[in-house]
């Protein structure tokens, strides 16, 4: 121990091979010259090694030590190595005082799969990640090229190769992959669930892709199109037909199965289909943006059966995930988009991924119009458009407020243990718009209306729901308290 300390006082060269106090010098010279967000986005998040070189058979005096430095990401890796690596090599060289090493730049998402949620069961799924180091993030672009591609109603273009992979999803594209390789065995059903314009659709089609590639058959329904089917199936007496095509295939998507809520008939439909395709061991894969056991007005027995497999969800894109999305967006479309519009955009937009295509896009034909490239005021002008049309966001608070104003009464009213009628509809109607105009739980929902268990919630949504199929009139009140939120 004291030996060690003494090297330390004696050799301050040794001193400096301490990784950690070597990084920190380093990125302190390297934060003196950034820009703090540029800062914060690429050079924060990195590790810093040093390789152990010990067993190489290069044993001379003036044998080089290896740095590494180990980026969440490959986008992340690749985006330091061209921007950046001349700026850490100089930062290094100025700490240690020669350049008597090599400096190699590597990627690990391993580590972030522990911060995914998830729900069931998994555990045995957590450990095979931990242990498979690599994960093979590029598959092969021609899992667009096949010939049942046409009917399956798949979109070719959602592959795994295009997707891009951060912490928000990396647990969900892991699985879709292993789905992909392994249909029907592995993970039956997938649920994968999240909020609008996360990419669900984008890694449910990913996986039938890979599927229609190795010849499987299969079929990617939206919910809507399967009830509408059904409807004319129906009509026209071919039910027979309708369901030989659903239930003939090696795997079915069923997209945005959230609209099959409260329409029975259909849901008897899904039932018998998944029934029949679960027992032969064929793959279902089912996106929603919630998980099963909220969906009200989902059958029960449906509710179990989509939760027995395995449900993961997508999670909004943090920011190095949303330049990344970004860039390789650009990239696909050849357009010239500058690392700090790309940095600028991603900071602006942090609600889904659509959005940020969406000012992508506006961006491109602002630059084509002008016939002028893309730049930062450019940005500024075209984003200060869509920003002051996107709707406020409502918040629990603010649909207490508005329902409060609406009916009359005051939060605490909401909040508090009063039944009059009312109240308990004020309160009632908060709770459903809270769980159709936030990401809340149930139960969040109940903690915030008084500390109320979530099987309330659950009801007053339920109540409401009912309400408004019911009767027009109060339909309408509901979209007026809408309209309110709106307007703040
Ligand atoms: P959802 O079905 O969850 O509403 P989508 O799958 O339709 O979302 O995604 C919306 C758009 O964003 C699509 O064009 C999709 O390709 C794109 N997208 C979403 N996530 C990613 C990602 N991680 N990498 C690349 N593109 C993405
Ligand atoms: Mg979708």
């Amino acid at each position: 121990m004291s030996d060690a300390m003494n090297t330390a006082e004696i050799n301050p060269t040794e001193n400096l091979f301490n990784p950690v106090s070597l990084w920190e010098k380093s990125s302190e010279v390297l934060k003196d010259k950034l820009d703090p967000s540029i800062y914060s986005t690429w050079i924060e998040p990195l590790n810093f090694n040093v390789v152990d070189n010990s067993n190489s058979s290069e044993n001379s005096d003036d044998a080089k030590t290896t740095f590494e430095l180990v980026a969440s990401s490959k986008f992340g890796r690749d985006q330091i190595k061209k921007n950046y690596a001349e700026m850490i090599t100089s930062a290094l060289i100025e700490v240690i005082g020669n350049d008597k090493f090599d400096l190699n730049f590597n990627f690990s998402n391993t580590p972030q799969i522990l911060t995914q949620k998830f729900h069931k069961p998994i555990h045995h799924t957590q450990s095979n990640l931990q242990n498979s180091k690599v994960i093979n993030i590029r598959t092969s672009a021609d899992e667009r090229l096949n010939k049942f591609a046409i009917q399956s109603n798949l979109n070719p273009n959602y592959i795994f190769s295009n997707f891009v992979v951060g912490p928000c999803n990396l647990f969900a594209f892991t699985i879709s992959q292993k789905v992909s390789e392994e249909m029907g065995t592995l993970y039956n059903p997938l649920f994968l669930y999240g909020g609008v314009g996360l990419g669900k659709t984008h890694l449910a089609s990913a996986i039938g892709n890979v599927a229609l590639k190795k010849g499987k058959r299969g079929l990617f329904t939206s919910a809507e199109h399967f009830l509408n089917e059904l409807v004319v199936a129906l009509r026209d007496r071919k039910t027979d037909k309708f369901r030989e095509k659903y239930r003939s295939v090696d795997f079915l998507i069923i997209d945005d199965v959230q609209f099959l809520c409260k329409k029975d008939f259909a849901q008897e439909e899904v039932f018998h289909t998944f029934n029949h395709l679960y027992q032969n061991n064929k793959q279902i894969v089912i996106t929603s943006d919630r998980i099963p056991q909220e969906l009200v007005g989902l059958e029960d027995r449906l509710k179990t059966r989509f939760a027995c497999g395995l449900s993961v969800d997508l999670q909004k894109p943090d920011l190095e995930t949303r330049i990344a999305i970004l860039m390789e967006k650009a990239e696909v479309e050849k357009i010239s988009l500058p690392q700090e519009v790309a940095q600028y955009l991603a900071q602006q937009i942090d609600s889904n991924v659509r959005e940020l295509e969406g000012a992508l896009n506006r961006l491109k034909a602002m630059s084509s119009v002008n016939n002028a490239p893309i730049t930062m005021d450019l940005a500024i002008n075209s984003l200060g458009q869509i920003l002051c049309y996107r709707p406020k966001a409502a918040t629990v608070l603010s649909i207490q407020e508005a329902s409060a104003q609406y009916f009359k009464v005051s939060i605490q009213d909401i909040l508090g243990k009063r039944r009059t009628s009312n109240i308990a509809l004020a309160r009632q109607v908060a709770m459903y718009l809270c769980r159709n105009l936030t990401p809340k739980s149930f139960p969040d929902i109940g903690s915030s209306f008084g500390d109320r268990d979530h099987s309330t919630v659950i009801h007053a949504c339920k109540t409401i729901e009912a309400k408004i199929s019911a009767d027009n009139g109060f339909a309408a009140d509901v979209n007026r308290i809408k309209t309110l939120l709106s307007n703040e």
